[in-house]
């Protein structure tokens, strides 16, 4: 028998509804669903916890200190039947979904140190093979052999106005038009970065799902991943 348990990595810009289509594929194949975006955001309440990033201001020297008191870990929550993240031993998934953590979180992801240590964490999650791994650089720089690569894009008016439902439905104020400048915000400074940034791998499939519903994609997704398992039989 060949290899059957392949590593997945989804890569796109923010918002694209990438978190979604990972948790669901991951699900279907029976695979770990690994969200660094999490990661990242976790890492940006602990600089926030330790004042190293005040509003958009970060103490570079401070925040690569904090980081030998920083330990991240996902679990399993068998009431959301998600795994969660966890900052230092305490589950941080609902407060690092707050706009004050999206305002920063990308300005603490371009600092390298921070990149260094966590891609060396998400590197070693996937050495099995059988993940699903969602974020900026899964496809380019954390797993570039990875047998599949997805990009996901839509416009960012689609984008904002699905991530605003979200926060809406999670009980938070904010308005359109604040959530349309994160998601443009966040999409620069990621492409703009010195260390990994955002960019599609060349041997990613795009998918642009501006016009698609939750469930043509993921058919698409289910197809694209059965077919490339069977192609490495
Ligand atoms: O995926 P999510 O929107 O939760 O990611 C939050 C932020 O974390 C991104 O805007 C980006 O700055 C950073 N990130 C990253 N590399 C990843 C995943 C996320 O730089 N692999």
């Amino acid at each position: 028998m060949g290899r059957s348990r392949i590593n997945i990595a989804i890569d796109g810009h923010s918002s694209a509804g990438k978190s979604t289509m990972a948790k669901s594929l991951a699900k279907e194949l029976n695979y770990v669903y690994v969200d660094t975006g999490a990661m990242y955001r976790a890492a940006t309440l602990h600089a926030m916890r330790e004042r190293s990033v005040v509003d958009t201001a970060v103490n570079e020297v401070g925040l690569r200190a904090g980081l030998d008191r920083m330990f991240l870990a996902f679990r399993y929550n068998p009431q959301t039947e998600q795994s969660e993240i966890h900052l230092n031993g305490i589950n941080v998934e609902k407060e690092i979904r707050t706009m004050e953590v999206a305002s920063k979180v990308s300005l603490v992801a371009r600092v390298p140190e921070v990149r260094t240590k966590l891609v060396a964490i998400q590197q070693r999650m996937a050495e099995a093979g059988g993940v699903v791994m969602d974020g900026r650089d899964i496809g380019t720089v954390v797993l570039p052999q990875a047998e599949l690569k997805i990009f996901m894009t839509a416009d960012p008016e689609t984008r904002a106005y699905r991530r605003l439902r979200e926060l809406q439905q999670s009980g938070k104020s904010v308005s359109y038009d604040e959530v349309l400048d994160n998601v443009l915000e966040r999409d620069r400074i990621d492409s703009e970065r010195a260390v990994a940034p955002l960019r599609q791998a060349d041997d990613a499939v795009v998918v642009d799902n501006s016009e698609l519903t939750v469930e043509e994609q993921f058919n698409f997704l289910v197809t694209l991943a059965r077919t490339r398992m069977e192609e490495l039989g």
